[in-house]
């Protein structure tokens, strides 16, 4: 296995199945993995973010509030997350995750769930632009009503649709509006024909790769926790489905993460 290098744009490395931070470290750096990305989900998260990125030099960090988690965030939540982000460190390298997630139960999905939703993700897209970051969007059966929201209002520094599925059409759009396309564990099921043939059509300069762990099981691996070490595995589905030769679409890849997060080399 040639040793090429990874940024894992998205992965949950403070949630508490990864309580032994330090070995599951090591096991992502044998594995390729140089810089790991943790996007916050709630409010109560970000000092922990903050301090494992001090701790540990190849942590970042994003700080936002996430669709899933919304009924935990008052209404001084937005608030609390401008001044989190007024007062960042430098390892704080966009805001998110946020979204808009319409998958949730129809329970939940209440009109003033929706219309939560809509303001907070609004807000984000402020903040993105009032701090020059790039924003990490979650999205779940809600492509349509994002792109509408990212074309009244443009992102100066873009972002990334973590975790895509969709088709090729939807894809380019976000690519046309500045953004990158998050590729996770979905390409490394054949089932997902769909989400395959518009990753495989992509232009390369628009693709990052991400776990998302501890979700996001890749085929083969479910039921277990996800983990960086296996992005590996999503890379060489990736390279399946490419044209390109493998070690072209490493390289391209850790420069577009670099690129979008501003990470320096
Ligand atoms: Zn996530």
């Amino acid at each position: 296995m040639p040793d090429y290098s990874f940024i894992d744009t998205h992965c949950h490395f403070d949630f508490p199945v990864f309580s032994d931070l330090k070995a599951e470290l090591t096991k992502a750096e044998k594995a390729g993995v140089r810089k790991i990305i943790i996007p916050a989900t709630q409010q109560a998260s970000w000092q922990n973010l903050i301090s494992l990125s001090l701790q540990h030099p190849s942590l970042y960090y994003a700080l936002g509030l996430h669709p899933y988690f919304l009924e935990q965030h008052g209404e001084d939540a937005l608030i609390r997350l401008d001044e989190a982000l007024k007062h960042r460190t430098p390892r704080c390298v966009a805001v998110g995750e946020c979204g808009l997630d319409f998958m949730l139960n129809d329970e939940c999905l209440t009109p003033e769930n929706i219309d939560k939703q809509y303001r907070i993700f609004d807000e984000h897209l402020q903040l993105a632009n009032r701090y020059q970051l790039p924003l990490i969007i979650h999205a779940r059966k809600s492509h349509d009503k994002i792109l509408q929201r990212l074309r009244k209002i443009r992102l100066n520094k873009g972002g990334v649709i973590h975790a895509f599925s969709g088709s090729y059409q939807q894809a380019m759009e976000y690519v046309k509006l500045g953004f990158y396309i998050g590729v996770g564990g979905v390409i490394t099921y054949e089932r997902a024909k769909k989400t395959r043939q518009a990753i495989a059509q992509l232009p390369l300069t628009a693709l990052v790769l991400e776990t998302d762990a501890p979700d996001m099981p890749i085929s083969g691996f479910q039921g277990k926790p996800n983990h960086p070490a296996y992005l590996h595995d999503i890379f060489d589905s990736l390279c399946l489905l490419r044209q390109e030769h493998e070690r072209e679409i490493a390289h391209q890849i850790w420069h577009n993460s670099c690129l979008l997060f501003q990470l320096k080399g």
